[in-house]
This record gives C-alpha cells, structure tokens and sequence, in this order.
C-alpha cells in the first residue's frame, strides 16, 4: 500500500519527502524530462523556474513568517535552501542548480519514494496529492474537470531575463542596495534623458501574447511593459525606484545575483511578454547592458489553479473525495514558500490519513493556518492566488494597536506551531 504524489515541484517534493520519513512508501509521478512544462528545463525534482529568490527571512513580512513556521515543521527543501543559498541581503535566494540537484538525490536516494515518470491523465486509486502546479499539464487538467467535475481556473504570470555577469559593463555599474540590503546587488543608475530613451522603446516594443490570452495578469507580477504603460513615471515608484542609494539618480535597475559563483544576474522585477528579439533590444538600453548576453529571456505563461472555496476543506483534501489533496499553486496558494508549506501540511495529513489517524488543522494563528483559512473560505467569485501576508491573520489581531500587531501574531504563531507539533506527531510504527 502506498500513497500517491503527483508532481514532483516543490509542493509535491516537500509532501513525498515528509510521508517517506513517516514510514510510508510513496509513489510519486512527475512527467518530466518526457513531457516539460513551458516553464522546466530538466527533469530534476524541485526545479525552479523564475526567480531564485524565497524572499525575505523578516519574521514580521509574511513569507518570512511562513518561512520560519514551514522551518519549525521540519520542512526538507528548506533545509535544502539553506544548503543552496546564496547572498541576497535580508531574502533567502539559492543557486537553483545546487537546489534542485540536492532534492533529486534526497528523493531517488529515499527508500520509501518510488519515482514513476510518467504524465497522469487519471487519477491513481488510494490517498493521492495533486501538486501538479501552475503547469499542470492539459490532460490532467480535462480529466479534472470532466471526471471530478472541477472547472479550472487561470491566469497569466511571467518571467524575468537572466544575463552574463562578463557581458556587463562594470564602469556603469555599481554594487550596492537600496537602505539597509548588503551590496550583493548590481545596480544600473539613469540619467533623465537615459530613462526617456528607454521608456519611450520600452513601450512601443513588440509582444509576443499566447493566442488565448485576456490580460489577466496578477497585479504582484506584472510584466515590466505593463507597469510603464500606467504611466511615465510607475516604474520610477516601482522596480525602477531610485530610492535608498547614497547619490541621487534619475532611476536604477537592480540586478540579483542568480547563482552561487556569480555568473549570472537576474533583471529585478523585469518579468515580461516582449518578443526575445524585442528584449535584446529595448533592455540593451538599460545603462551597463549594451552588450548584455540574455542566457534566459523573460516569457508569458498560464497559470492553472482550482477554486479552492468551493471544492476543499480545511486539511486540503477535495470535499466529494477526501483521499484527494491539493497542495502548492494548483491549490490556490502563490509562491515557493506557499507551495512548499502546503506540500508540507498535506503530506503530514495524507501520512495520517494513511496511518487511520484524523487530520490535523494547520491552526488559524500562523501564517500557514491563515494562507489555508483565505483560500478555502474566501467568497470571492474569481479568487487569485494568494501569497503570504499580514492581511489575511485572524481579525481579532486587527484589534491590536497597529504598531504590535506583527510583533503579537509571531508570538501566537510560535505557540501555535508548538501545539500543532504535538497534536500532529505520528508515531513510528
Ligand atoms: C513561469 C513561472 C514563474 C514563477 N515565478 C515565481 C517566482 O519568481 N517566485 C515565486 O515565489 N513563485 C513563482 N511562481 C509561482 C510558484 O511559486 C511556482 O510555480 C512554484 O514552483 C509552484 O510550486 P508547485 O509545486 O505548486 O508547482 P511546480 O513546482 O510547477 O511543480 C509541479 C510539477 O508537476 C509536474 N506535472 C504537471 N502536470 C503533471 C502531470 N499531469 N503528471 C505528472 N507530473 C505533472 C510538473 O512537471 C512539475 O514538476 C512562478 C510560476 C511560474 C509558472
């Protein structure tokens, strides 16, 4: 007897990794290398395919919080992180190569986790965790929505260029960051008349859009395009701010280290839909970037998530068939973190559903419990996905004195966690 893992992302390497420390043998289905998303380049377990970035390790930002919840609850690929990370100032970032290596081989060196590669266009009998993502493949996504009846829901996201540190024009450049971050980041500084040339291309460059698309983008990832067109000034408020340096500058492009030796660098906040050969062009303006060499080009994807509220109970499971789970971005939750978390919480729960055990609910005073709670029970007729954040805590925390508020939901979502260990502990046969 085993348990069924679909997707071998982060949520799904997260969920098959805490089950086989359980005790149980578990099966887990990834598709790749025969079959890639439009987003995955290999065939490696825990591939990361945007940013290298978990974000901030900030108890009081929301992924910190999870960060540190997800931490306590034993996670292995935050471990691994750890491993990996790379300097990225007060944000845990890794090199994704190391990343993804080291959880192929926690997971093909796992004697309880037997790897079948293969597309599943069905769902397999017995406890099952669907952590396919927002790549989910088409089949997959027909047979959920003709056999269990779920509609899917989507949206657009997109991705950021990547360059060669050595094609950079260092004279230009500058390491430094913006107030208080470490100087591990590389930062392009405008002139006035620099910033309009670029703007000016920026805007009347050529797209490349999927046929379907309908300019549904998540607000927290527009495409860089998207933000200029609101205004000549959005991206001197957003990714361009030239704020927090020691010299005033008429606008400056962050660029993030992307791998543990330097080599390449990622363009902060430059997600995009512009066509390669229009982002040669148009970000080749950018001060220091003349003669850039783009190892990555930003792109446009969809994005496949299920209406969780209508569909899931607290523990993840699907109401009509609660051997069924649903963790990571086909959930409803957004980001690395989110989907680790929730590949975390459903592989302890499926391990107790395994066991004969009652599952446990993640408890509203953590950030994991309130990314749960909004997901499942938001009325929202077309909800997003969501990432972790201060917003969706409890609303009795709204009655503390803004100034505590963040300082008092750590507090709570540290004993919380300790509680949530004990009551969810299984012991070992
Ligand atoms: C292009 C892109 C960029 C993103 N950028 C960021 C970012 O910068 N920062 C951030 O925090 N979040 C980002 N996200 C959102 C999200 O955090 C990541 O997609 C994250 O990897 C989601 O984890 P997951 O485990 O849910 O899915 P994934 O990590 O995508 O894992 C799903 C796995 O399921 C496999 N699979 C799919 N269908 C099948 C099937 N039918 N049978 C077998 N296997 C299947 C896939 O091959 C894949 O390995 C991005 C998403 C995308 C698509």
């Amino acid at each position: 007897m085993t348990v069924n893992v679909i997707g071998g992302g982060l949520a799904g390497s997260e969920a098959a990794l805490q089950i086989a420390r359980s005790g149980i043998k578990v099966n887990l289905y990834e598709m790749r290398p025969y079959k890639l998303t439009e987003a995955h380049k290999s065939g490696l377990f825990g591939e990361i395919v945007c940013s290298n970035s978990f974000g901030s390790v900030n108890l009081e930002n929301g992924r910190g919080l999870l960060k540190n919840e997800a931490k306590a609850l034993g996670s292995i690929l935050l471990e691994v992180a750890e491993i990996c990370r790379v300097p990225a100032g007060k944000a845990i970032a890794v090199d994704r190569d190391c990343f993804a290596q080291k959880v192929t081989n926690l997971i093909k060196e796992n004697p309880f986790i037997n790897v079948i590669r293969e597309e599943v266009t069905e769902i397999p009998e017995g406890i099952t965790i669907i952590a396919t993502g927002p790549l989910t493949s088409e089949g997959l996504l027909n047979y959920l929505k003709d056999s269990l009846g779920i509609k899917d829901l989507y949206f657009y996201d997109a991705l950021s260029p990547v360059v060669t540190f050595e094609s950079l024009n260092l004279e230009k450049l500058f390491f430094g960051g913006r107030y208080d971050q470490p100087a591990d980041y590389l930062n392009a500084p405008f002139t006035k008349e620099e910033y309009e040339n670029f703007y000016n291309a920026l805007i009347t460059a050529e797209r490349h859009l999927p046929h379907d698309f309908d300019k549904k983008f998540f607000e927290a990832c527009l495409p860089v395009e998207e933000i200029a067109l609101r205004g000549r000034d959005a991206l001197r408020f957003g990714p361009l701010r030239p704020k927090g340096f020691s010299k005033s500058y008429y606008a400056v492009v962050q660029l993030r280290k992307e791998n543990i030796e330097g080599t390449l660098y990622e363009l902060v906040g430059f997600q995009t839909a512009l066509k390669y050969s229009e982002q040669k062009r148009v970000f080749r303006l950018i001060p220091g970037l003349e003669k850039a060499e783009f190892v990555r080009f930003g792109s446009i994807h969809k994005n496949a998530y299920i209406k969780s509220s209508a569909l899931l109970n607290e523990f993840l499971q699907l109401k009509s068939r609660p051997e069924i789970f649903f963790a990571g971005q086909i959930s409803g939750v957004e980001g690395y973190v989110e989907a680790i978390s929730t590949g975390l919480f459903t592989g302890i729960n499926a391990a107790r559903l395994f066991k004969g055990l009652n599952p446990v609910k993640m408890p509203d005073e953590t950030m994991l419990g309130s990314l749960i709670r909004f997901i499942v029970r938001n009325s929202l007729e077309t909800p997003q996905p969501m990432r972790a954040n201060f917003g969706i805590i409890p609303e009795r925390f709204f009655k503390v004195k803004k100034a505590l508020r963040k300082k008092e939901f750590v507090k709570a979502s540290e004993r919380a966690i300790d509680e949530f260990k004990t009551r969810a502990r299984i012991t070992p046969d």
